[in-house]
């Protein structure tokens, strides 16, 4: 077995053609996955939970079924890492909240359901901001998830867990959830690639709910033939949830084509500056080179400017909390995980003791705001006029779409940050999402990809967004600007990087 120790760094693709030419088991594989974990999870804390006798069940039937020569489907017997915020039937599911610690789901998502179809292999439950209120996966109420590329810095959030799984090589590919960015901005921070695909494409049955006009499933990998084959799985039709696209799904890896020609590319002015404030210098610069080998690559490339997108973050932080504060309410002590002691206690202190001890300093800001927003006569100051504001968004990608195939620009303003750097200041942590929560509020695919590193080596992303459904379109961009450039090749050391810092006494 030692002999496969490098195997945790291959992307799915790759591994997948070793394991369907039998030289490498898929108890090989988890293996080599499982041997990283033991050495790098205790410094990186990417899962919440190890699901290692189920995975090692998984394993070994995909092995009996290739052994006899059935038909298996591509990622069979891929490690995957799953979001803590999906319900997995037998497997504990907190979503990084106390108030769901021993919630034992009896069912699983309907994304779980197609991932044990698909023969992929459940390595653990991720880390994740609680109720994927977060940008940092700083606010699990379990502790912090690091970066791998630099231990003393966040992975992005809410599924930084997923992301630092990935980029440390923890897990094979990975299942994130993207609200107002969860998704890409993790991926950016940990220099992997992340697609949130269109509202609707992928079902949130069995997802636990944050906004549910806002969230959607996607999958976080190492490079974009990853997240193609991962949306193969993904992606279809699913009459338990309402919101769910009755349409045709695609083969995804037909998208992967290594050119550009003719692709009308917009770079948005919204996703380089807000309210005058400029993305990080290095940020800019990269995103500008990425432009620049985009022309190269056969791309028409301008700038275009989204002017409502500047009400994205105050639009947001109505609507979201709104939804959150009505989807939590179910939260009581009574039906799931952690109950406070009734010592004495009628059902209404029961209720609010529960919810007092059960929810972090985050989700209870974001049920007050979304309360007040809702109740009686501020309604239509709020939650209505921020409905309308949402509407015009929309139209603002609507009316860019007429002149582009892709909008393009940072996905984060910044590369990951520090630990503790912004815990304290809500707005500020707030704005890591300024350039991801307008696609949201349009429900429309973006993806991120990295497009270099900062001076301290630090990833940065590219954020690539697309019409509605037109997820295959930001997947051959990708895949031709990917192919041009060697960054989701190099993999991020946390044992070096924990080395270095050890040896690096008295760094500032
Ligand atoms: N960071 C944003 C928030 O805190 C988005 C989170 C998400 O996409 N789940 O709400």
């Amino acid at each position: 077995m030692s002999g496969n120790a490098g195997l945790f760094e291959l992307t799915a693709h790759e591994l997948s053609g070793l394991l369907a030419s039998g030289e490498v088991s898929a108890r090989e594989a988890l293996a080599a996955v499982y041997e990283r974990i033991d050495e790098v999870e205790e410094e990186v804390h990417a899962y919440l939970l190890l699901t290692r006798e189920v995975a090692e069940a998984q394993a070994r039937e995909i092995d009996e079924r290739r052994a006899r020569k059935d038909r298996l489907p591509p990622l069979a017997g891929v490690p995957l890492a799953i979001k803590d915020i999906y319900c997995t039937k037998g497997l504990e599911t907190t979503c990084g909240s106390r108030i769901l610690k021993g919630f034992v789901p009896p069912y699983d998502a309907d994304v779980v359901e197609r991932c044990r179809r698909a023969g992929l292999v459940f390595v653990g439950k991720t880390n994740m901001d609680e109720f994927a209120m977060g940008s940092s996966t700083e606010n699990s109420a379990f502790g912090a998830t690091r970066n791998p590329w630099d231990l003393d810095r966040v992975p992005g959030g809410s599924s930084g867990g997923s992301a630092a799984a990935t980029a440390g090589s923890e897990a094979i590919l990975a299942m994130g959830t993207d609200t107002g960015g969860s998704i890409r901005q993790p991926a950016s921070f940990c220099g992997v690639v992340g697609l949130k695909p269109t509202y609707g494409r992928v079902s949130r049955y069995g997802v636990i709910a944050f906004a549910s006009s806002l969230d959607q499933v996607g999958p976080i990998t190492k490079d974009v033939r990853d997240c193609a084959l991962m949306m193969n799985v993904l992606a279809g039709h699913d009459p338990r949830d309402s919101t769910s696209i009755d349409a045709p799904t695609p083969d995804y890896t037909e998208a992967l084509l290594p050119e550009v020609n003719g692709l009308r590319l917009g770079l948005v002015k919204e996703f380089m500056e807000y309210q005058g404030r400029g993305v990080d210098a290095e940020v800019a610069d990269a995103i500008r080179a990425a432009m620049d080998r985009f022309r190269e690559l056969g791309a028409e490339c301008d700038e275009v400017s989204l002017p409502h997108l500047n009400y994205s973050i105050p639009v947001y932080y109505i609507i979201a909390p709104a939804e959150a504060s009505s989807n939590l309410a179910r939260y009581d002590g009574v039906q799931y995980g952690h109950r406070s002691p009734e010592d004495g206690a009628d059902i209404i202190e029961m209720y609010s003791r529960t919810r007092d001890e059960g929810f972090g300093a985050e989700v209870k800001r974001r049920i007050m705001l979304g309360t007040y927003a809702l109740s009686a006569g501020y309604y239509d100051a709020y939650y209505l006029k921020a409905s309308q504001v949402r509407r015009l968004i929309r139209r603002d990608f609507d009316r860019a779409f007429e002149r582009f195939d892709v909008l393009v620009g940072a996905t984060s303003p910044t590369v990951a940050f520090r630990l503790g750097e912004k815990t304290d200041d809500p707005l500020a942590m707030y704005l890591s999402d300024v350039c991801t929560i307008p696609v949201n509020m349009g429900g429309l695919p973006g993806l991120s990809i990295p497009c270099g590193f900062s001076a301290e080596g630090l990833p940065i992303g590219l954020q690539l967004v697309g019409k509605p459904l037109a997820e295959e379109t930001l997947l051959r961009a990708a895949y031709a600007f990917e192919q041009s450039t060697d960054y989701q090749r190099r993999r991020a050391h946390p044992i070096e990087e924990r080395a270095g810092r050890r040896s690096a006494v008295g760094r500032a």
